[in-house]
């Protein structure tokens, strides 16, 4: 595992309202140790999302802000930082739906996400290197449309996007979404692999409980816009109540439903 010795982010008792009205988030926090994946998992609606939203001040976009609280990253204030600028500073978003340019080729993608280096460094040909180590799928299909890859290389591609940055902190909004089993498994092996290898930290959503405990160091469950529960995610999984209601395992049980399957 990756060296854990300080935060690269902290999430302090933040409120975050949309459109005056609805309030999304409130006291929730959060840290993320540096070079540690931690995993933020709970039901539809929690605050999974604008809670990386937060983190990455694209919530202005949505008509969304941060009311209370603060947000640290490497032990700077983002308040009132552009969102451009937290990529400079090593901060890509992963937002979930695969946010790719489809007309573009696959390189290309990876150039325009290298822009975002301006300002830290140019894109030699070692960042498309690395991207393409992890994901050869995408050296094969460089010079095609990115519109026409497959659902998992699109999820590559956005996480191919983050790498080229060389961020130091990587937040992913559900990469598991509306992929085959197989193709998860191909994906997270490869974010592991990432955090282990380049010592990125990851703040990570993830509707897939087992998956995300199985990549992650440290898990939150958020519910109704708070943190209800936190620790280790060694540990949640031995939870009882983590085990039932986001690993569909029931204690007393357990027996009959592994045999139903
Ligand atoms: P999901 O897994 O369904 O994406 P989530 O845990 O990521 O859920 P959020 O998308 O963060 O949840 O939503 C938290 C709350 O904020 C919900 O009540 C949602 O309806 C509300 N919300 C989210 N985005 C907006 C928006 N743009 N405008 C108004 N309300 C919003």
């Amino acid at each position: 595992m990756a060296d854990v010795s300080s935060n690269i982010l902290e999430v302090d008792n933040i409120e975050v309202v949309y459109g005056k009205s609805v309030t999304a988030l409130s006291g929730l926090s959060l840290k993320v140790r540096k070079g540690s994946v931690v995993a933020l998992l709970g039901a539809n609606g929690a605050g999974k999302s604008t809670t990386l939203k937060a983190v990455t001040n694209v919530l202005p976009l949505e008509d969304g802000q941060v009311t209370a609280g603060a947000i640290r990253f490497s032990g700077e204030s983002t308040h009132g930082v552009a969102p451009d600028r937290l990529v400079r500073k090593g901060m890509f978003h992963v937002m979930e739906g695969r946010r790719i340019f489809t007309d573009l080729t696959v390189e290309e993608n990876l150039t325009t996400a290298g822009f975002a280096l301006s300002g830290r460094a140019s894109l030699g040909k070692e960042g498309y290197d690395l991207v393409y180590g992890y994901f050869p799928r995408l050296f094969e299909r460089r010079n095609g449309l990115a519109g026409y890859l497959s659902g998992g290389e699109q999820q590559m591609l956005a996480i191919g996007r983050a790498l080229i940055a060389q961020p130091s902190l990587i937040l992913l909004d559900e990469p598991s979404l509306g992929l085959a089993p197989k193709l998860v498994e191909e994906i997270f092996s490869i974010i592991s692999r990432i955090n282990r290898e380049q010592g990125v930290s990851m703040l990570l959503v993830e509707q897939n409980a087992s998956m995300a405990f199985s990549v992650s160091h440290h898990g939150y469950i958020v519910e109704n816009g708070k943190v209800m529960l936190d620790g280790p995610s060694q540990e949640l999984t031995r939870n009882p109540v983590v085990r039932e209601l986001y690993l569909g395992v029931h204690s007393d049980s357990e027996s009959k439903r592994r045999s139903y399957r």
